[in-house]
């Protein structure tokens, strides 16, 4: 397998490739509804989470558009710190809901007292919060940001865009009270795109019963309706839900935990070898994403130019992203990336360096 070190989509395990060529079934049979009950019983355990988990056929970005259709009239409180946060705040502005965008600069993480200045100003129905945003490698505070809400406002509904961390990072939606909580297929989770996994708390359905122009292909009470039954409104991705199947007892048997610090090792790994160089790190100590480092180079270092050197060795690197392109790269070490993978893209980039 050629490691890849981008956020998405990552390289999937020869074997999970394989899972997708399984024959197709009714997808609303006896055998299909017990490899989809069997799918959503493992994602509960990666979500911590006794709530339920909707596998949906899109992609993670359709999670943020289904989390604005379902959960706010009106009024949304979107926190951005960078590129996917960002476009979580075009989607509701783009489904008509009042928004306020709270930004920080690109490279900062989002922080409670702000948060708490907003709701000194107004009340919000929606707070929408990115735990790790790909496009700078901050993780954002997400366990401070929801005692505060729970707090200063309990009536509104907390939503957390995962994509790029769920699986490589402990995320303990029921004990932080997490209302939503979601992530794509291609990025931690290690399985082609296609897929978004979606946790939604018994609060968050009883407001979405009582929000309008919920929409039809994301509707989560239509969904719920069908998932109760371990089956879907429409035609669900059934090759992707046999990989994701099979890929959640790979991960069960790697060992969550041990998966968590395998990523956090990595984290350390990626962090001490830029410190070493000089080359400073985006986001701020304490606020630095396990899956991710994002690092600035210096002028004379190209991304494109440092891949061709890489190629040959089957590897590829990410630039940076929005604002931090070419100034940046991103090092993603998430998936099936391993130490061994990383030790050898730390080792060219010093022998391309010297
Ligand atoms: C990749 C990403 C998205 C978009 O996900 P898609 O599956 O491409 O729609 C949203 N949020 C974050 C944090 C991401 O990294």
């Amino acid at each position: 397998m050629s490691p890849m070190f981008v956020p998405g989509p990552v390289d999937v395990a020869e074997d999970v490739l394989k899972a997708q060529t399984k024959a197709m079934m009714p997808h609303r049979s006896k055998d299909f509804e017990a490899i989809f009950r069997g799918a959503a019983e493992k994602l509960q355990k990666i979500f911590f989470t006794e709530q339920r988990v909707f596998i949906m056929t899109n992609s993670g970005s359709g999670a943020q558009e289904a989390t604005i259709r379902n959960l706010a009239n009106e009024s949304v409180l979107s926190l951005a710190c960078g590129s996917f946060s960002k476009r979580w705040y075009d989607v509701a502005v783009a489904n008509g809901k009042q928004t306020v965008k709270l930004e920080v600069p690109m490279g900062q993480p989002n922080l409670p007292e702000a948060v708490e200045a907003a709701f000194q100003k107004q009340n919000f129905e929606l707070i929408t919060i990115v735990h790790n945003e790909t496009s700078s490698g901050v993780r954002n505070p997400i366990k401070e940001i929801a005692e505060l809400v729970h707090r200063i406002s309990p009536e509104t509904i907390i939503a957390v865009d995962a994509v790029s961390s769920l699986g490589g990072d402990k995320i303990p939606m029921d004990e932080w009270g997490l209302d939503v909580l979601f992530t794509s297929s291609q990025k931690t989770l290690a399985l082609p795109p296609g897929l978004a996994l979606c946790a939604v708390s018994e609060r968050a359905m009883q407001k979405a019963a009582t929000v309008k122009n919920r929409g039809w292909y994301f509707d989560f009470l239509l969904l719920e309706k069908h998932r109760v039954k371990d089956s879907t409104p429409m035609t669900p991705a059934m090759s992707l839900v046999y990989a994701l199947d099979y890929q959640l007892d790979r991960i069960l048997a790697e060992g969550i935990e041990t998966r968590f610090a395998r990523h956090a090792a990595m984290a350390e790994r990626a962090r001490s070898w830029a410190e070493a160089k000089g080359w400073s790190i985006v986001p701020p100590e304490g606020y630095r994403s396990q899956t991710l480092t994002v690092v600035r180079n210096p002028e004379s270092f190209s991304c494109a130019e440092f891949n061709k050197f890489i190629a040959p060795r089957s590897m590829k690197l990410a630039n940076g992203y929005g604002d931090l392109k070419d100034k940046s790269i991103r090092i993603a070490h998430m998936g099936e990336i391993h130490m061994d993978d990383l030790n050898k893209l730390l080792a060219a980039l010093d022998e391309y360096t010297k």
